[in-house]
């Protein structure tokens, strides 16, 4: 849809006085608002892409007692860093947060820069990610477009959607000199008021100017594409355990997926493969090992934002061959005990919790 919008004085008006004042009186008190630091709002930020608020703020408070500078999460080893964003998802943020962190150290003096090209230029840092460090750590006049922010603004300017469009009046609205609280206010608002479903417009500072209200169907706004039905996949994973009551566990490549975690090694079934047949052919392929695959211990359904997954973990024991690092990083026998001193993903997880107080069965 275009935009015909003009942003007149009357939203100037409530983006920059009532929106502020609304601000101040319901902003939520989270750990990352206090001691403002380029470091905490950094970590803050990538934490909360694709997270829901309350679920980062427990990890964040671990991740800041574990690692409370820069200095200390550069000379963490990359498992601790990862074994702290277990369950977090997008494990690619957490490696590179570390690479990151050694970078500044040795290249910036342990500085992070202070301007929105500088910090552009770090790796692994986007406009998204450089546009909030700047405004919210150095008050640096540059609007932050999330999906709380387009949806207030698309309702607002009754607009159906387009990140460049909804950038530029963000970029116009935006009070020179108090940028910070302006980006933090309006996606407060998105995530407080302005909410994808059952706005509370009566309530919002900005309904006097707001068209999607005066419309009457703000939820209207942005369009909403059609939802697509996620690809799903069957895979299957070897809980091979030795006659010590050792588990055989694999660490992934880096790149890609899931990189750097543990799992219990596996891969997907191919079409007319038997899930017996799937994991032994997998375990030669991942391992260089035959085994002989047992019964299942459990099926494990998991969702992640592209496609599902029915992970179907089989007891196995080896047969022939010694473990070799065919297709991962990394292996190692691990007795239970241990198993949680690893990164794991949440479906490995949940293999993890199934063999809890269960016994090998003989096979
Ligand atoms: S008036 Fe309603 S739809 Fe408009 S910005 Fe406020 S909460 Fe959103």
């Amino acid at each position: 849809m275009k935009a015909t919008n003009e942003i007149n004085a009357a939203v100037l008006a409530a983006f920059r006085r009532s929106l502020p004042a609304w601000f101040r009186r319901h902003r939520r008190a989270l750990p990352w608002r206090t001691r403002r630091t380029p470091y905490r709002v950094w970590i803050s930020e990538l934490m909360l892409q694709q997270t829901r608020v309350e679920q980062a703020r427990a990890y964040f408070l671990r991740f800041m007692r574990r690692f409370p500078s820069l200095k200390a999460l550069a000379a963490a080893s990359q498992q601790d860093v990862l074994k702290l964003w277990e369950g977090l998802g997008y494990y690619s943020r957490a490696r590179r947060a570390h690479q990151t962190a050694q970078w500044l150290i040795a290249e910036c003096g342990g500085k992070f820069p202070a301007t929105y090209e500088g910090l552009l230029a770090l790796p692994g840092v986007g406009p998204y990610t450089a546009a909030a460090v700047g405004s919210l750590a150095f008050n640096l006049d540059v609007a932050v477009v999330d999906g709380n922010v387009e949806r207030v603004l698309c309702r607002v300017f009754a607009f159906g959607g387009g990140r460049q469009q909804v950038q530029a009046w963000a970029d116009e609205l935006l009070p020179r000199g108090r940028a910070g609280e302006f980006n933090e206010a309006l996606m407060e608002l998105g995530a407080l008021c302005c909410t994808p479903r059952k706005p509370d417009c009566p309530h919002c500072p900005l309904r006097k100017v707001c068209q999607g209200y005066a419309d009457g169907q703000p939820e209207n706004f942005p369009a909403k594409a059609a939802k697509k039905k996620l690809p799903h996949k069957v895979v299957g994973a070897g809980v091979i355990v030795n006659d010590r009551g050792e588990f055989l566990i694999a660490r992934r490549h880096e790149h890609g997926m899931l990189g750097g975690l543990w799992e219990f090694p596996g891969g997907k079934q191919e079409p007319g493969e038997t899930m017996t047949q799937c994991i032994a052919r997998e375990l030669v392929e991942e391992l260089g090992i035959h085994v002989r695959v047992g019964s299942c211990l459990v099926v494990v359904h998991h969702a992640y934002s592209h496609f599902t997954i029915d992970l179907h973990a089989h007891w196995c024991r080896i047969n022939s061959g010694r473990p070799q690092n065919v297709q991962c990083l990394d292996s190692a026998w691990v007795p239970f005990s241990k198993l949680r001193e690893k990164p794991f993903s949440r479906a490995d997880l949940h293999i993890i919790a199934a063999l809890r107080g269960v016994k090998p069965p003989e096979f």
